[in-house]
């Protein structure tokens, strides 16, 4: 798929922002904080109505006003989509896909595909396990809206739970009702689960073709998800293993006021030759299965909704090196893609012209 026409009102720095894109490559070019990354903020947006830098919606807005708009049209295999946001102070947003509004915002998801690829990714190996998690629910909930759902269910049933747990600490009488909120616990977290399971199946057999790609068959990556629930072999046991780990590890929950066992704890490791990267890798070699794990994604999109997905690249040229540069650049051949950044020579060996450089500068 790829994106026609952004319109921004009152969105970030931006008072009234029109553009027409390219189908394929798009430059925003300018010095540091001039909006780059805002305008993919933007598209990121209407892909999955949250920001990739956010969770609060007034620094979405522009300083001195409190409304924003966002509008994007969109063309798909077999149709047009457009899909509008409206952000208001104190207000829940307000979204329409195609002038039809949203009743649950979730719907959003599945009707612009997005990618976004950032510095903060090439970290992701290297990072703490919060960031490996957001990774795996970010880009489940891409692809399975359904996950989405889950997650958000999941999380408030956690946190029922957790609240419960401390008042068990002072008073055990509560303990009562704690099952109610295990047994749902488990239903949702064994989805979650399995979810992530198979995505990370799937995410393994294409980054482990792109990564011997890179490496020139040197290295061959393999990615392995770290479950706290122990037994995770068999489908049909998670959720029986998920309630005795629950009950056997009551006691220090209580004690905690927390959850010790769940999705919520569970991580990835990244294996390079055997070898456990995260620890024992090179900087180099962390970038480069970061760099096969965001291509893969971009595989892992087409396979399933039958389009490539949209690209935004926020400033992670300079971070590659040439090789890993070029390789990026070979494999977007076919993908809309939107880049940042704030020197052009890092994109001199792509054929450009007018038509696909954007030059971004903050009015005064
Ligand atoms: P860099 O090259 O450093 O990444 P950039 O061009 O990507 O820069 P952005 O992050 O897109 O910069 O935009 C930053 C600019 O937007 C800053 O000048 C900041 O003050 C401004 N800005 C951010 N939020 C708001 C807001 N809510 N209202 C007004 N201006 C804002
Ligand atoms: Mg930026």
């Amino acid at each position: 798929m790829y994106l026609k026409k952004l319109k921004l009102i009152n969105f970030r720095n931006y008072q009234q922002l029109d553009l027409i894109f390219h189908p394929k490559i798009n430059v925003f070019i300018g010095d540091n904080a001039q909006g780059k990354t805002n305008i993919l903020e933007a598209i990121y947006l209407t892909s999955t109505g949250k920001s990739f830098r956010t969770n609060r919606d007034r620094e979405l807005i522009k300083m001195d006003k409190d409304k924003a708009y966002i509008l994007v049209e969109g063309e798909k295999r077999y149709t047009s989509v457009s899909v509008e946001l409206k952000l208001e102070e104190n207000k829940k947003k307000q979204i329409k896909v195609n002038g039809i509004t949203l009743t649950k915002n979730t719907d959003l998801l599945n009707n612009i595909h997005v990618v976004v690829f950032s510095p903060e990714d090439l970290k992701l190996v290297k990072e703490g396990p919060v960031e490996r998690r957001r990774f795996m629910d970010m880009e489940i909930s891409n692809i399975r809206p359904r996950y989405c759902h889950c997650l958000g269910q999941y999380n408030h049933v956690l946190m029922q739970r957790n609240n419960l747990l401390k008042k068990i600490h002072h008073d055990r009488k509560y303990i009562a009702t704690l099952d109610v909120w295990d047994e749902k616990l488990v239903e949702l977290g064994t989805i979650l689960i399995l979810e992530r399971l198979k995505f990370i199946h799937r995410l393994n057999t294409l980054s482990r073709l792109l990564h011997r790609k890179i490496t020139d068959s040197k290295e061959n990556l393999e990615i392995k998800y770290i479950a706290s629930v122990k037994d995770i072999a068999e489908e049909e046991r998670i959720s029986q293993s998920f309630h005795r780990e629950l009950k056997k590890m009551l006691e220090v929950d209580i004690c905690r006021g927390t959850t010790t066992i769940g999705p919520h704890r569970d991580d990835l490791v990244f294996y390079v030759n055997g070898i456990d990267i995260r620890v024992f890798g090179s900087q180099g070699q962390q970038r480069t299965s970061a760099l096969s794990l965001k291509l893969a994604e971009i595989e892992l999109v087409k396979a399933e909704t039958g389009e490539y997905p949209v690209l935004l690249l926020d400033d992670v040229m300079s971070e590659l090196d040439m090789k890993r540069q070029m390789f990026l650049i070979k494999s977007l051949r076919d993908i809309q893609t939107f880049i940042t950044t704030t020197d052009m020579s890092l994109l001199d060996s792509i054929r450009l012209g007018e038509e696909n450089i954007f030059y971004i500068e903050k009015a005064s």
